[in-house]
């Protein structure tokens, strides 16, 4: 689940792909942006605000029109649950068979970043993520041969016959090379689950960065990002101005509320996700439904650090774990997804629980993005009993 580490990551990687480039084309799929173009900016800064992905761009090349909107523009994008950025290396179309040994290689999904390990593989079902597409191949080579250089304009598969569906046992199977996902996603042709969940694209001379199913794609002048995207968020907890005061002095203003609901409210902090919540919950001893003014002196404070310093740990490893770096086949997380399993600290079986995130908005207008109410956690009730 993307959560402010997972976000940070797929920023770098997206910096390091996009970052000074010219954005050749641009391809929105949401109804608001499907007439937007942002082809003739360049990216200049790739940046992470909590759970949000700001891209910002150039203002407009041929600014003589002086149009409106040729100002300099923010792509903003949301994971949310299930969304992710992939980078796609539009270089590799002669060499089809090989997986990209360099941007691609890096791409993470922004979801478990324990899957960065499957380059350039289409998000989608669990079953047949990293097993060769047999068959797969054979139209992605002809389109890249015919692709050439990877320059602009779509190559037109024409395989008279052939459906542009794969079978359904494809579904979420790995790409053989960046060049044929990117063939495939540019001529339009389905990738089993992947290819109606993409969001965004936006190519530049050498790659093709894709956002797969990321919500709240919006471009609004950058001089309102503030306004518009970001500005209700608290501070950062992986960002380069992270207040820690500030942080304990927003979650102190509402003394009612329940710890483990207060930690995910980005307007206190931005950042922490579910993960994140349940882990630190369980390490400092705290009940996650524990009222804010309840908590011992200094309670709050250890909680906060102790996130912040997980995040931290976790913002450029590949797998994330609270437990230290875990040995291979060990458990990554104390509690998190274990509920039913006895507690790595007394023995005793960890309780599933619900928390209700209601309140929780990630957008000042909430009705833009879907926020899912109740969230299942994992707690220990003999470490985290009440007080
Ligand atoms: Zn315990």
């Amino acid at each position: 689940m993307p959560e402010g580490d997972s976000v940070y990551r797929q920023c770098k990687m997206l910096r390091e792909a996009l970052e000074g480039a010219v954005v050749e084309s641009s391809d929105f799929r949401v109804p608001a942006l499907a007439t937007s173009d942002v082809s003739g900016r360049t990216v200049v800064a790739v940046v992470p605000r909590g759970k949000h992905i700001l891209i910002r761009l150039s203002a407009a090349p041929d600014a003589e029109e002086m149009r409106s909107g040729a100002e300099p523009l923010t792509l903003h994008s949301h994971l949310m649950m299930d969304g992710t950025w992939r980078v796609f290396d539009r270089a590799q179309n002669d060499d089809a068979g090989q997986p990209s040994g360099s941007l691609a290689g890096r791409s993470h999904t922004g979801g478990a970043a324990s899957t960065a390990n499957t380059p350039a593989s289409v998000p989608g079902p669990r079953s047949g993520a990293g097993r060769p597409a047999a068959g797969a191949r054979g139209p992605g080579r002809a389109a890249s041969s015919s692709g050439g250089g990877g320059g602009a304009g779509g190559v037109r598969r024409s395989r008279p016959g052939a459906s542009p569906y794969r079978p359904r046992a494809r579904a979420g199977g790995s790409v053989r090379s960046a060049a044929e996902a990117r063939t495939r996603i540019s001529a339009d042709v389905a990738i089993g689950q992947g290819s109606h969940t993409i969001r965004a694209i936006l190519r530049t001379q050498d790659v093709e960065a894709v956002g797969f199913d990321v919500k709240d794609v919006r471009l609004v002048p950058t001089r309102l990002e503030d306004q518009e995207l970001v500005g209700y968020l608290g501070p950062d907890i992986l960002g380069p101005d992270w207040d820690l005061e500030k942080a304990l002095e927003r979650l102190s203003a509402q003394p009612d509320r329940a710890i483990g609901t207060a930690l995910m409210d980005q307007r206190n902090l931005a950042g922490i996700g579910n993960v994140y919540r349940v882990e630190t919950l369980f390490m400092s001893r705290t009940n996650p439904w524990a009222r804010v003014d309840s908590l011992p002196e200094g309670k709050l404070r250890e909680i906060v650090v102790l996130a912040h310093k997980l995040l931290h740990l976790n913002k450029d490893r590949s797998m994330r774990s609270t437990v230290g770096q875990a040995p291979q086949g060990r458990p990554l997380f104390w509690t998190y997804g274990k509920d039913g399993q006895p507690c790595r600290r007394c023995g005793t079986v960890l309780k599933r629980g619900e928390i209700d995130d209601a309140l929780l908005t990630v957008d000042p207008a909430p009705s833009r993005t879907a926020v899912q109410h109740l969230r299942t956690i994992a707690w220990c009730p003999r470490c985290q009993a009440a007080e």
